[in-house]
């Protein structure tokens, strides 16, 4: 039975790349990184409560689950290339393994990964997937770049995936929102984009990035003390989809943008010199980014009102990591 399942994930994910030299089958893969280049790896887990509510479609959870992690790539500048993918099934539930090697495989194409090894184990629904992606020597880009005096944006728009998880289900949640509204948003959460184009431009250019999975404050905060400075945050310039704005009024819509977690969109610092070139290489890779604060001398982040008075946000968690 679980070759039957590994088959079917085969089947549908194996995508050919000249650099596998052994993909799905032996012991182990055997892959050859461009010569010159480093290589990037990450690695995330779903588990299901935690991670994704249980009424999520297989499709859904298979893309999310290769997406989060091309998202760290993209945080990163790195380019794609390879996956591997541990399933632990409560069952041998050849239905879910089709329909989530369908939505994974369909991320997977889009940006030319191979997936090219696994495990497949019996348990509570789990999914592990690495991924692995090449940089030229030195040009990862990491946390710990941002200077005083540098500024900070954010790519697409926040809090739409955290919105999303409030609509578990059609009509459960009275909202004042369409259900086009309601349904862009829980897309969102379902199926994040990687940054993958973005995180390209950025890698020449920014002097820190990181994807935001856990929150806004939460990860400029991961920035913040890699970098060894503060960071301000306008919370006025935040950016919002039209979605987000229509199903939520300002006091919500902020804690969602700032604290809500699974946007994967890219946060980034700059020197304020490079904002007109990045923005326009950014815009032609069409990702659209926001400037949302700057980086100062100091420690930690302050989300800022109009005057530039600190706004306290309810939830206080994201300063243990600022
Ligand atoms: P072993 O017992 O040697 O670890 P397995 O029987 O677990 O081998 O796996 C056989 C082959 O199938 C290996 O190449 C492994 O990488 C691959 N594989 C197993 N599970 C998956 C999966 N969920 N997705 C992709 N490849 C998988
Ligand atoms: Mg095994």
């Amino acid at each position: 039975m679980e070759f039957d399942l590994i088959e079917l994930v085969r089947a549908r994910c194996a995508l050919a790349r000249a650099d596998v030299r052994v993909g799905i089958g032996d012991d182990g893969a055997v892959l050859a990184p461009p010569a010159g280049h480093e290589l990037v790896a990450v690695t995330d887990t779903l588990v299901e409560h935690v991670h994704f509510p249980v009424a999520t479609r297989p499709e859904d959870i298979g893309w999310k689950s290769l997406a989060v992690n091309l998202s760290d790539l993209a945080a990163m500048g790195a380019t794609p290339a390879w996956a591997l993918l541990a399933l632990t099934l409560p069952a041998p539930d050849r239905d879910f393994v089709e329909r989530f090697a369908e939505g994974f495989a369909e991320l997977a194409a889009q940006h030319g990964v191979a997936l090219v090894g696994g495990d497949t184990t019996k348990g509570p629904l789990t999914i592990t997937v690495s991924a692995f992606g090449f940089v030229p020597p030195g040009k990862a880009l990491l946390r710990s770049g941002a200077r005083a005096g540098d500024l900070v944006f954010v790519t697409g728009t926040l809090g739409d995936a955290a919105a999303g998880l409030r609509f578990p289900f059609e009509g459960l949640f009275q909202s004042p929102a369409s259900a086009e509204a309601c349904d862009a948003l829980r897309a969102r959460l379902d199926r994040p984009s990687p940054r993958i184009a973005a995180g390209l431009v950025l890698r020449d250019r920014a002097s820190a990035c990181i994807d935001v999975s856990d929150g806004l404050l939460a990860d400029v905060g991961h920035v913040a003390r890699a970098s060894g400075v503060g960071i301000d945050i306008s919370a006025l310039a935040l950016p919002a989809s039209p979605a987000l704005l229509q199903a939520f009024g300002a006091p919500e819509r902020l804690a969602l943008q700032t604290t809500g977690g699974d946007d994967y969109e890219l946060a980034f610092t700059l020197a304020p010199k490079h904002e007109g070139i990045v923005l326009h290489d950014l815009a032609k890779a069409g990702c659209g980014a926001t400037r949302i604060g700057r980086v100062v001398a100091g420690a930690g982040v302050r989300l800022l009102d109009a005057q530039g008075g600190e706004i306290a946000t309810k939830r206080r968690g994201w300063e243990h990591f600022a």
